[in-house]
């Protein structure tokens, strides 16, 4: 059993502060959606477990943000 075949999905490991990082960054680039942000990060080599929960979790953060600060 060879645990680096069962992991190879991830392609470009990346640690959790710069996924949230990539995340953000990508967003910030159009206001991107997070099904555009996935595809977008896919696109470059990066995936992770739940990226699309991820995704969805910092576009409903930035969004709020940028409705309080156009308040
Ligand atoms: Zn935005």
């Amino acid at each position: 059993m060879d645990t680096h075949v069962l992991n190879n999905e991830q392609d470009n490991p990346v640690s959790a502060e710069e996924q949230i990082k990539l995340l953000k960054d990508q967003h910030l680039k159009g206001h991107f959606g997070a099904n555009s942000i996935v595809k977008a990060l896919k696109g470059q080599g990066y995936r992770w477990k739940n990226m699309y929960i991820d995704a969805l979790t910092i576009t409903q953060e930035l969004s709020l943000n940028h409705y309080l600060m156009s308040q």
